[in-house]
């Protein structure tokens, strides 16, 4: 028997792959139903492309395009839930990727800006968006350690590539009473998860748990 869309079995087979994938959510912290409900309605499967496909709602990073990787889907559910987006937030996010996380930023903002160095996976990521008829990502290739200085302030920053430390025009472009997620470390190995929260006195800053990030790398890409 094939597994085409009409196929009970098939639609069963996804059904309970989809309960695997939000149970593994659940039991490593990702409690918060918005972010839930988000995870739930965008597929992982088609932003994992060739050989890993079939893994992709496995809780495990990915490798895709450019030397790059899609994050774990639990990574993933954290940094959202510890980024509180409000339905009335503008969010930057820094490092497309794949474009699952920004996928994801959209369901719970007004608007997410989305930034990579890498020309080619920003055009696959805008492709996908189109197809997925989601309205509210604007994609740009750029380095995103500057920010995006004509687009912000932000209400809410999310970078997903490390840095040695927060870099200042991300810090600067926060707007009062916004919060930036990103992962900060020396090395590949040591990096730490950061909320740091905007107020009227300055930046509060509160580390989450140890992660590990592909680096923050000055300039664009070649691809
Ligand atoms: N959020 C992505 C995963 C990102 S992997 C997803 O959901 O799939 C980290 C990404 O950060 C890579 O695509 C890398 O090209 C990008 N990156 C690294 N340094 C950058 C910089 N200075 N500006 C913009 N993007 C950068």
């Amino acid at each position: 028997m094939t597994g085409g869309p009409e196929d009970p079995f098939a639609s069963e087979e996804l059904a309970e792959r989809k309960m695997r994938f939000l149970f593994a959510l659940r039991s490593r912290g990702v409690t918060d139903a918005r972010v839930l409900t988000a995870m739930e309605k965008v597929d992982r499967g088609l932003f994992v492309r060739g050989i890993f496909a079939d893994r992709a709602y496995e809780d495990m990073p990915l490798p895709i395009a450019c030397g790059q990787t899609i994050s774990q889907p639990s990574v993933v559910g954290l940094m959202t839930q510890a980024l509180q987006v409000s339905a009335r937030d503008t969010v930057l996010e820094v490092g497309t990727g794949s474009g699952y996380q920004a996928a994801i930023l959209a369901q719970l903002a007004r608007r997410v800006y989305t930034v990579d160095r890498y020309r080619r996976l920003v055009r696959e990521a805008a492709d996908l968006f189109r197809q997925l008829d989601i309205t509210n990502i604007t994609t740009i290739t750029a380095d995103g350690s500057h920010g995006l200085p004509e687009q912000g302030p932000f209400d809410r920053i999310l970078v997903t590539a490390a840095a040695e430390d927060p870099p200042g025009p991300l810090l600067e472009q926060l707007k009062p009473g916004g919060i930036m997620v990103l992962p900060v470390g020396q090395s590949d190995a040591v990096q730490s998860l950061i909320k740091v929260t905007r107020s009227s006195r300055g930046f509060d800053y509160e580390e989450l748990r140890p992660v590990r990030f592909v680096p923050l790398v000055e300039g664009l890409g070649s691809e």
